[in-house]
C-alpha cells in the first residue's frame, strides 16, 4: 500500500492540518496522525507488527514537538511502512479518497486497502477467540 501511494504525487495530505488546534495543527499535513498513540497502537495492531518482524528498537520517534501520535514528525511518520499499524496504511480520509478516485491507481489502492482490512479483521477475530 505504501509503495502504491508513493508513486502518486498526493496533494491532500500536505496541508490538511493547517489552522487546526493542537496537536493536529502542529504541522501542516498529516491531520489523521494527530490521534492518541495508545488508541492507534491497539493490542491487535501491536500483535500484527510483531508477527511481521518489527522489534521495539524499530519504533523510533522523531526529535520534534508533540503532534498527536508520538511517531508524527514535521515530515511525516518516523516509522518504516512495515513497522506501522495496519490502520495507518489503509486509512484514506474523504479528501484523499476523492483525489485518488480520479487517478489510475485507485483500483490498486482500494484492493490493497480491502486486503489489509480483511487481514486486520481476521487477526482480531483470532485474538477474540472467534
Ligand atoms: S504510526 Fe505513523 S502513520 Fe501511524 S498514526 Fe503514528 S505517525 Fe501516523
Amino acid at each position: 500500500m505504501a509503495d502504491a501511494l508513493a508513486t502518486i504525487d498526493i496533494q491532500s495530505c500536505r496541508g490538511c492540518a493547517r489552522h487546526h488546534p493542537l496537536p493536529e495543527g502542529r504541522w501542516p499535513g498529516g491531520h489523521c496522525c494527530g490521534g492518541k498513540t495508545l488508541s492507534i497502537f491497539s493490542p491487535e495492531e501491536v500483535a500484527a507488527v510483531k508477527l511481521g518482524g518489527t522489534r521495539p528498537r524499530d519504533w523510533r520517534p522523531p526529535q520534534s514537538d508533540h503532534a498527536g501520535c508520538v511517531f508524527r514528525g514535521p515530515t511525516g511518520c518516523s516509522l518504516e511502512p512495515e513497522d506501522r499499524p495496519s490502520i495507518c496504511l489503509r486509512y484514506l480520509c474523504l479528501e484523499l479518497r476523492e483525489e485518488l478516485r480520479a487517478g489510475p491507481e485507485w483500483e490498486t489502492v482500494s484492493r490493497l486497502g480491502a486486503a489489509l482490512r480483511d487481514t486486520d479483521a481476521a487477526l482480531r477475530a483470532l485474538m477474540d477467540g472467534d
